[in-house]
C-alpha cells in the first residue's frame, strides 16, 4: 500500500507559477497558515511577487531555471491555467503540482474542454471545431445555422478572442483573422449567468461555495453577487456540476466553473478555470475561509474548511480608471477594498476590487 501523502508542515514553501493578482492574494493567504510563498513569473515586477518571499524571475520555457525554482519549494501549484505543458510536465517530475496536468490539458483547449464536459455527462453549448476557413464554414452550418460565437481555441481570456457571428462568411472571416485553431459555439440564450467555485482535497473531499451571479461589462467580469437569485433545485445542480468535475479530473484545489442557466432552466458548463476564479473573490470578506486560503489548504493537503458564507457580499470588480475612486471606496462603511498594487490604470486592466458586505438574507 502506498502511504497516504503527508501534509505539508507550517514553514514548507509553496511555489507559484504566475505574478499576478490571483498569486498575490493566495500568498496573502498562505502566510497566515506559516508557509513561504516562492513566485515564479517573467516579469521584474509584479502584483505577486510584491507580497512573496522568494521570487524567482525566468521564462515559462527555461528549463533550468524551472528545475532550481523546483528544488526551493516544497510544493507548486499555478494561478493562470496557460502554464505551458512541457512546464507542467518538467515540474511535475520533481514535485507536487496540484491541481495536476490532467485539469490543465482540458482547460487549455475549449474543444478539448466541451468534450469533456459532454463525456462527463454534463450540458454545454452546442460547438464544433473550426480550426480553419473551410471548418468554420462547415461548423456553422452544422450548428444550425443561428447565431455563434468563435472564440480560439487557445489562450482567449475575458473575451478576446471572440467574435460573434451570424453566417458562415463571418464565421470563416473570423477564423481567418484570428489566424488560430478556433472553436464555433452556438450562442445561448441565458436567462443568468452564474458561477461555483469549488474545492477538492487530498482526501476526495468537495467543498462548494454558494453559486454566485455575474455579471460582464465588454467581455471581462464586472460584478458577483451571492446570494445568487436561483431556485434550491437550481443551486444544488450546479454543485452537483462543479463536484462531478472534480471527481472526473481527481483533482486537489480550487477550480471555478463557470455556468449559463438557459431559458428552459438548465445549466449548460461555459468553462472552467483550475485554479482560484475572480468570481469567488466575495469570499474572502464574506466566509470564515477565502477561495484562497481554500486553495493554499488543498495543496498543502490540509483538511477542507467548509465554504459556509456569513453575509450577504456584491463583489465590484476596479477596471482600468475604477481604481481611482478608491478613496470613496476606502470611506464606504461596509466596503472592503482589495488592491492589487499595479502602477498604471490601463483600460480592461484589473486594478482591485472591493466586496460589499450586507447582513446576511437568510436564502442558503
Ligand atoms: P468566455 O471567455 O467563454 O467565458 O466568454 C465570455 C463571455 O461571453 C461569457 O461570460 C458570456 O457572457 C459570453 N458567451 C460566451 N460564450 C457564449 C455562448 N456560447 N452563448 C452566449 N454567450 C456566450
Amino acid at each position: 500500500m502506498t502511504p497516504a501523502p503527508q501534509p505539508l508542515a507550517p514553514g514548507a514553501t509553496i511555489g507559484i507559477l504566475g505574478g499576478g493578482q490571483l498569486g498575490r492574494m493566495l500568498a496573502l493567504a498562505a502566510v497566515p497558515l506559516g508557509f513561504h510563498i516562492h513566485i515564479y513569473a517573467p516579469e521584474a515586477e509584479s502584483p505577486a511577487g510584491e507580497v512573496a518571499a522568494r521570487i524567482t524571475r525566468g521564462a515559462y520555457d527555461d528549463a533550468a531555471a524551472l528545475t532550481a525554482f523546483a528544488a526551493e519549494v516544497d510544493a507548486v501549484t499555478y494561478e493562470f491555467e496557460n502554464v505551458p505543458a512541457a512546464c507542467a510536465a518538467l515540474l511535475a517530475g520533481l514535485r507536487q503540482v496540484r491541481p495536476g496536468v490532467k485539469a490543465l490539458d482540458v482547460a487549455q483547449d475549449r474543444v478539448t474542454e466541451k468534450s469533456a464536459m459532454r463525456a462527463m455527462g454534463l450540458g454545454t453549448a452546442p460547438f464544433a471545431k473550426a480550426d480553419d476557413a473551410g471548418e468554420a464554414r462547415a461548423a456553422f452550418e452544422s450548428l444550425g445555422g443561428g447565431a455563434a460565437i468563435v472564440k480560439t481555441r487557445r489562450m482567449g481570456y475575458d473575451g478576446k478572442g471572440q467574435a460573434r457571428v451570424a453566417s458562415a462568411d463571418d464565421a470563416a472571416a473570423a477564423v481567418a483573422r484570428f489566424a488560430a485553431p478556433c472553436i464555433l459555439e452556438g450562442l445561448v440564450s441565458f436567462e443568468r449567468e452564474i458561477s461555483v467555485v469549488a474545492a477538492r482535497g487530498i482526501d476526495g473531499r468537495i467543498e462548494a461555495f454558494e453559486p454566485a451571479e455575474n455579471t460582464h461589462k465588454d467581455g471581462i467580469l464586472h460584478r458577483s453577487v451571492v446570494p445568487a437569485q436561483l431556485k434550491p433545485q437550481v443551486a444544488a445542480e450546479a454543485w452537483r456540476i462543479a463536484g462531478t468535475i472534480l471527481e472526473a479530473l481527481d483533482y486537489v484545489g480550487v477550480m471555478g466553473v463557470e455556468l449559463f442557466l438557459d431559458r428552459d432552466g438548465a445549466l449548460l458548463v461555459n468553462e472552467i478555470a483550475p485554479r482560484v476564479h475572480n468570481s469567488g473573490h466575495w469570499t474572502m470578506d464574506a466566509c470564515a475561509v477565502s477561495q484562497f486560503e481554500q486553495h493554499i489548504r488543498a495543496v498543502a493537503g490540509w483538511p477542507l474548511k467548509p465554504a459556509v458564507r456569513f453575509a450577504d457580499c456584491e463583489m465590484e470588480n476596479l477596471i482600468g480608471d475604477d481604481v481611482l475612486r478608491w478613496a470613496g471606496i476606502a470611506a464606504e462603511p461596509n466596503a472592503c477594498l482589495h488592491l492589487y498594487g499595479k502602477a498604471e490604470a490601463r483600460p480592461g486592466r484589473k486594478m482591485g476590487h472591493v466586496n460589499r458586505l450586507f447582513p446576511p438574507s437568510g436564502r442558503r
